[in-house]
């Protein structure tokens, strides 16, 4: 009955390609909210754990697509999209005239644009929709939707948005969404890189870092990001939660964003140039807060430690 009643807000099934942190989350999420969901993903190995649940796993993008009546891509930047919608994949091709695009990936200004005219040359509806959250708040179906698009799709959309996100702000002209997006990442970009060289700081002058988060405690300094990023920085604890590398993607977007208005953003060049050592150290597949070894001044490498406690090597720390 549910599923019944989902699919016909939305005009037929919804297809998520992109099976990522994100993507498998969205997935799961919309499935247990009773939506018929087709699922794709490039490599079988994430496609595999939806194998047997109440999906339509896929290992063609243009089949996911080919009965959608609401397309969401997922995927790490923009050459992806590209090459899963318009390349390789070629989903766009068997995209139902109609069908609704929400590209939730976080991408480029030019890139978003040039995403929503490949839907009006194809004549499906778009919303640029990247989300705010990492992934627990994907996993619990808490993300803040930004989307921007035509007011005319929003009873289709929104039927999705409410089952990932516990928000949507919905905004115009199409591409404010990722403008405000990267707005934002912005501030977590330099918050992370500059909280890692506080914790690092502390440890480098002997300072207990847990009492540094002591201090800041309930004051008007105080952020649960920074009680939550700076312990996980305290313990070496990285698992993924937002992927480094994708710090350092937003980063470089972030910087090119700013260029034609000549804004400068000496910080942000600096915390990019924090992420890509700490991806020269290898953990470029570890949470961003791991950009804390790049602060360290020492050559900590995740090869050392397969990647997974580099601290434990380390006597004292
Ligand atoms: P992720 O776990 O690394 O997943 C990336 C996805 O992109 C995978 O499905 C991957 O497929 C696919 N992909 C990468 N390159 C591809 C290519 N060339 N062709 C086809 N597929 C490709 O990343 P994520 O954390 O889910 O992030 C997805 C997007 O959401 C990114 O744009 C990210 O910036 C954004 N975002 C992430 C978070 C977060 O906290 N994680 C929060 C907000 C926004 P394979 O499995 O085959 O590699």
């Amino acid at each position: 009955m549910i599923a019944v009643e989902s699919t016909s807000a939305t005009g037929g099934r919804v297809a998520v390609l992109g099976l990522g942190i994100m993507g498998s989350a969205m997935a799961r999420n919309l499935a247990a909210a009773g939506f018929g969901v087709n699922v794709w993903n490039r490599s079988d190995e994430r496609l595999q754990p939806f194998v047997g649940l109440d999906v339509v796993a896929c290992t063609d993008a243009q089949k996911a697509v080919a009965d959608a009546g609401v397309v969401i891509t997922m995927l790490a930047h923009g050459d992806a999209v590209e090459e899963v919608v318009n390349g390789r994949h070629g989903a766009i091709q068997a995209m139902p005239q109609g069908a609704l695009w929400l590209q939730m990936s976080t991408v480029g200004i030019d890139e978003q644009a040039h995403f929503g005219q490949l839907a009006d040359y194809r004549a499906l509806e778009f919303v640029d929709a990247p989300v705010l959250g990492t992934k627990g708040p994907a996993e619990a179906g808490e993300l803040l939707v930004l989307a921007a698009g035509p007011e005319s799709v929003r009873p289709r959309a929104d039927p999705i948005f409410n089952v990932i996100g516990r928000r949507t702000l919905w905004l115009e002209p199409r591409g404010a969404a990722t403008r405000l997006k990267l707005v934002f990442n912005s501030w977590v970009i330099n918050f992370i890189s500059s909280l890692a060289e506080t914790i690092a700081f502390a440890e480098g002058v002997g300072v207990d870092p847990h009492l540094f988060l002591e201090v800041i405690k309930g004051g008007a300094m105080d952020s649960p990001y920074a009680q939550m990023k700076g312990k996980l920085m305290i313990e070496e604890s990285f698992d993924p939660m937002f992927p480094l590398k994708w710090a350092h993607k937003d980063a470089n977007l972030v910087l090119k964003a700013a260029e034609p208005a000549g804004t400068r953003m000496e910080m942000t060049k600096r915390a990019r140039d924090q992420f890509e050592r700490a991806m020269e150290q290898g953990f470029g597949e570890r949470d961003m807060a791991a950009v804390f070894y790049a602060a360290r001044g020492e050559t900590t490498v995740a090869e050392e430690t397969g990647g997974e406690e580099p601290g434990a090597n380390q006597p004292g720390r």
